[in-house]
């Protein structure tokens, strides 16, 4: 994992005062979801993480984000494995990956 993406991680736990579930955090270039893709994502660059986090924790913590220095803001609302969860990372923009994005996942992805 990136310092730079652990430090501002920490920045957000600790501004928010709950705790932060991590349901995926690194991720080799051999994990299944990193395989399908045409260059590294965030979670293979550590510097990104999913939160199970839903609610008024969840408007909390997007909240926050933007404005701690995460660029990159992913809402999954039914993962099969995992349920409801937060994509945070900090990564740079990139020709495929602009950055600041906030999206939403049809399924289970980045
Ligand atoms: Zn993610």
């Amino acid at each position: 994992m990136q310092l730079r993406f652990l430090d501002a991680l920490q920045l957000l736990r600790s501004a928010l005062g709950f705790p932060f579930i991590i349901t995926s955090g690194y991720r080799s270039l051999q994990h299944p979801l990193e395989t399908l893709k045409l260059s590294p994502g965030s979670h293979a660059l550590g510097c990104a993480a999913d939160i199970g986090v839903y609610g008024e924790r969840a408007y909390e913590l997007v909240q926050a984000a933007t404005s701690l220095g995460m660029t990159g803001i992913g809402v999954m609302q039914s993962c099969p494995l995992v349920g409801r969860y937060i994509h945070l990372d900090n990564a740079e923009s990139r020709p495929f990956a602009p950055r600041p994005m906030i999206w939403s996942y049809a399924r289970q992805g980045d």
